[in-house]
């Protein structure tokens, strides 16, 4: 995986070809007789020091020009060499994230540990070594590996070829403090600077240390790893839990309203089949009343007729009262003569208000107003 600075990244030490150890590029003699080879053995091409300039930051340049992992390979070795100086190194804060909340759930703060062994091992991926180092607890030794990142960050599958073979991987951030410096400085930051300043021995102190805890943080731990898969499980199980409560919950309130229903659908039954019922009585009544009637007024043919005639003059009777309200606003229009369905004058009486047909009126249009009239009660 590359990096955004491009691959050749200029350094701040090379190895000595006479003893084999880091040294600073200010130790060394200026341009091509630093003696001096890239720290990454596996590249090794001869290096040029630049540490006579004023203006730009001294370095270590290759020759050749081009090489990956010299900034990590010596940041490695940086690491380890303050490991065993200091004889102890900070171990971040560790937390793991506690579901469905998502928050983190600390384990331990940030601590600085002694130190009882350190070297380099090889990861599988890297072509720089990390620092695997061993803590004495109350269960006897734990291996660590911290592992420096620059231009390479450290990837899921390396990360999980080293798991095997620790208690937790921590990431020293050079990547990232790098990051945060030239947010620091602005646009005008110069970025072969910054990535030569921070492959400084002090700068490996503070991180290490604990005077840096941003950049230093866990990329694996198995403690967390354990406590958060408990946390998951945990999770999953309250969830489960929940879900077959709710589950539950649904079917009894299911069967509670399947019988509500059941006891509606049978009360409109039982109400629908007493409405039949009613009807099916009514119809017979109407019938036996009206087979009673024609069986009466067939005995009694006078009486009949007279009661049929009474009751078509009472119909007729309720027919004219309505002629009267339709007609009457008509009639009150003075302006035209009022005519009645067929073509009957009709009047308002000046006398009494009633209103009617010209037959029932003595005389109409009096004192020529349209539909004035006097009726025959009045009038007789
Ligand atoms: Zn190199
Ligand atoms: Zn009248």
């Amino acid at each position: 995986m590359s990096d955004v600075w491009g691959e050749s990244l200029p350094i701040l030490y090379g190895r000595s070809v006479a003893t084999g150890e880091l040294v600073h590029v200010d130790d060394a003699p200026n341009g091509k007789a630093c003696g001096c080879v890239c720290p990454d053995p596996g590249c090794g091409q001869p290096l040029v020091a630049r540490n006579n300039g004023k203006k730009k930051i001294h370095h270590f340049a290759h020759i050749g020009g081009t090489c990956a992992w010299s900034a990590e390979y010596l940041l490695a070795e940086l690491a380890l060499e303050v490991i065993r100086e200091r004889g102890r190194v900070w171990f971040p804060e560790l937390a793991y994230e506690a579901l469905g909340t998502h928050l983190p759930e600390k384990v331990s703060e940030g601590m600085e540990l002694p130190v009882c062994c350190a070297e380099k091992i090889e990861v599988e991926g890297r072509k720089a070594p990390a620092i695997a180092l061993g803590i004495r607890t109350s269960r006897g030794n734990a291996r660590y590996v911290f592992v420096p990142e620059l231009v390479h960050v450290l990837d899921g599958e390396q990360i999980a070829s080293l798991r095997k073979e620790c208690r937790g991987i921590v990431r020293i951030g050079l990547r990232s403090l790098m990051r945060s410096m030239k947010t620091l400085e602005g646009k005008h930051y110069d970025r072969e600077e910054l990535a030569v300043r921070i492959q400084s021995k002090e700068v490996m102190e503070e991180l290490l240390s604990g005077r840096r805890q941003r950049h230093l943080e866990w990329a694996w731990n198995a403690k967390a790893k354990e406590l958060g898969d408990r946390a998951w499980a945990l999770y999953a199980q309250r969830k489960k839990e929940e879900r077959q409560k709710a589950d539950a919950e649904k079917e009894r309130k299911a069967v509670i309203d399947q019988a509500r229903r059941e006891k509606v659908r049978l009360a409109a039954a039982k109400r629908a089949e007493k409405e039949r019922a009613q009807l099916a009585q009514a119809t017979k009544a109407t019938a036996e009343r009206e087979a009673a009637r024609e069986a009466w007024e067939e005995a009694h043919p006078v009486q009949g007729r007279s009661i049929r005639d009474e009751a078509r003059r009472q119909k007729a009777l309720s027919d004219m009262d309505r002629a009267r309200e339709i007609m009457a606003p008509i009639v009150d229009d003075a302006r035209r003569p009022a005519r009645g369905l067929g073509g009957k004058r009709w009047y308002r009486c000046e006398k009494c208000g009633k209103v009617g047909p010209a037959d029932e009126f003595a005389v109409g249009d009096v004192g020529g107003v349209w539909n004035r009239g006097v009726c025959l009660e009045c009038a007789g």
